[in-house]
């Protein structure tokens, strides 16, 4: 007997069409949220820190987004494999954008094919890739709209994800380098999912 194409396959075919190394969809409730990552990005002197609404202390606490994650029945979890001279090289910027626009390319799809508010997250601070050039980030000076609010996602770290436990879950971790001692390094992106009741998955 042959399967009808689920709208999650179809999800999971466009992800890889876009070109990316992996890709699962997991219950929601297997996210890690812990605050201390989000403290990183302060401890750290993250220079997205305070530029961007994706970052703290401006984006929502880890308490507020362990509620929304509860509210969600999935999430789709997609990785880049990249060589890690260029992750950690002039090129690093190209990098995060092509991910923070995939993970909002996956979001739309997603909208537009039976799932209500999917929500993208992806790694990097939305102010060094997306308007590096800018002075300042028109929505924190109350100046302005997003430039770029098609493609920008919320920081994963910054809303306190624990990727490395994500990535142990799926046995990505072999392949996440320690001290860019590994040829590749993983970049990633999540989309949260919830069905919309009317539509048969
Ligand atoms: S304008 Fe948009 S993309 Fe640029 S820093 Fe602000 S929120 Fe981020």
């Amino acid at each position: 007997m042959i399967r009808k194409k689920s709208i999650q396959d179809s999800l999971i075919e466009y992800c890889k069409k876009m070109g990316v190394n992996d890709v699962r969809i997991i219950p929601s409730s297997k996210i890690s949220v812990e605050e201390q990552f989000a403290e990183i990005c302060k401890n750290d002197k993250c220079p997205g820190y305070g530029s961007a609404p994706s970052c703290p202390p401006f984006v929502m606490n880890s308490n507020k987004f362990k509620d929304i994650i509860s509210t969600y029945h999935s999430a789709l979890i997609f990785k880049f494999e990249i060589p890690t001279n260029i992750l950690f090289g002039n090129e690093r910027n190209e990098v995060l954008y092509l991910l923070h626009e995939t993970a909002s390319a996956l979001k739309y799809f997603s909208l537009n094919n039976g799932y209500i508010n999917a929500m993208a997250i992806a790694a990097g601070s939305c102010k060094q890739i997306f308007c590096e050039k800018h002075k300042a980030c028109p929505v924190i000076t109350n100046s302005g709209k997003c430039r770029y609010p098609e493609k920008a996602c919320p920081s994963m770290s910054g809303l306190g994800v624990n990727f490395n436990k994500i990535s142990k879950l799926l046995g990505w971790d072999k392949d996440t380098t320690k001290k860019n001692e590994e040829p590749t390094s993983n970049m990633a992106g999540i989309v949260l999912l919830k069905h919309d009741p009317e539509i048969s998955f």
